[in-house]
């Protein structure tokens, strides 16, 4: 048997990005007993540094112990029972798979639908919003990694408070790329993934319910369909201070390294870190179109963390170019996804991969090859 040793690539795609060697090594300190009374200290600390990265007081903030999609069930399981209503925006792959989720509770999904490489259209969600007005959730992407769109959460969650709704916001991509201020906008089940900003392994989903979720949640008729991802039993674990009790085996090692870039977080500080995104956006982007690449998204919706360029006509084989930049430049991008898979490139710019020396080697490589 041989060991396995990854190639050294730059991770510019939708994620994962690239992990700096301070959370490597955070995560190759000794491995500890998940219920130790120095792991429980971590678990508090995440929790706090999750709640600065969420800009929330909410209670109930931790990592799940499994990756964004898993944020996206717990959340949907936990506020839908069989028959409820739930208003679901859908522009790219992922508000897709909320309405999947809906279904599988046994819940209706009203979907409002906008055009890959368009935000979700406020008016749209208000209408459907009035026509609705037994909708439970309204549930929407904030940041549509398959197509590079940012939909304005703070507007939309404004709406369905004014409708009596509870939100659900995908902030998988978001976290750490852009504004996001849960108490602020009353979001009131929020997820996320390790892998994109925040620069970890993937993973973990960070996750933040409001009082309001909680009360929706402690007033169900039906059990949680889903043993593991059901809240009341996680909270015992995560939030029995003192004295928790054993729901699963925690990730350890996953856990040190989730604490160890919150820290960086923290240190750079939320703006910092929103404001880095938008810098290294606007060099890449300013080099992508003097390499005559178009955007999908216009300037306004635009992800920083994420950008979404049309495949040139001339290139017949958009793949074999993404492996040569693998192989040649040990340069990760991104395909495209769903619909958009074999028009677009996804160039990520996330977490510690949005930095110069990414941006220039990503606009060096591209223009030797489309040369
Ligand atoms: N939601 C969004 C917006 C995503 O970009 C992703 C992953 O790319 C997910 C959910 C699912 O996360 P994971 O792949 O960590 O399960």
């Amino acid at each position: 048997m041989t060991k396995f040793t990854p190639p050294k690539r730059t991770l510019m795609g939708p994620g994962p990005s690239d992990v700096p060697q301070r959370i490597l090594d955070a995560m190759a300190q000794p491995t500890i007993g998940h219920l130790d009374p120095a792991f429980q200290t971590l678990m508090e600390d995440i929790k706090g540094l999750l709640k600065y990265a969420f800009q929330t007081e909410n209670a109930l903030t931790f990592p799940l112990s499994a990756p964004g999609s898993a944020g996206m069930e717990c959340a949907f399981v936990n506020l839908l029972e069989p028959g409820d209503k739930a208003i679901i925006c859908r522009n790219g792959v992922f508000g897709g798979r909320m309405i999947e989720n809906v279904e599988r509770c046994g819940a209706i999904a009203v979907v409002v639908e906008n055009d890959w490489g368009e935000p979700v259209d406020p008016e749209m969600v208000e209408d459907a919003l009035k026509d609705h007005p037994d909708a439970k959730i309204l549930a929407f992407v904030h940041a549509e990694t398959s197509t590079g769109v940012l939909s304005d959460a703070e507007t939309l969650c404004r709406l369905a408070r004014e409708h009596d709704c509870l939100t659900i916001v995908d902030a998988v991509t978001s976290l750490g790329g852009n504004p996001l201020c849960v108490d602020d906008w009353g979001i009131d089940a929020i997820y996320s993934g390790s892998q994109k900003c925040l620069s970890c392994p993937p993973g973990l989903s960070p996750v933040s319910f409001s009082e309001h979720a909680l009360e929706a949640i402690r007033n169900r008729s039906h059990k949680v369909q889903s043993w593991f991802l059901d809240l009341s039993l996680v909270m015992d674990y995560w939030d029995g201070e003192g004295g928790r009790t054993y729901h699963h085996t925690a990730p350890v090692n996953a856990m040190y390294g989730l604490h160890e870039s919150l820290c960086i977080l923290k240190e750079e500080g939320l703006e910092n870190a929103w404001a880095r995104h938008t810098a290294m956006h606007e060099k890449l982007r300013d080099g992508l179109e003097d390499m005559g690449l178009e955007y999908l998204v216009a300037p306004e919706y635009r992800l920083p963390q994420l950008n979404t360029v049309k495949i040139p006509v001339h290139v017949t084989d958009e793949a074999a170019l993404r492996k040569r930049l693998l192989e040649e430049f040990n340069l990760e991008i991104g395909a495209g996804l769903g619909a958009l898979a074999g028009k677009v490139w996804r160039i990520g710019l996330m977490g510690y991969s949005a930095k110069q020396e990414n941006v220039d080697l990503c606009l060096n490589a591209l223009r030797r090859i489309l040369n």
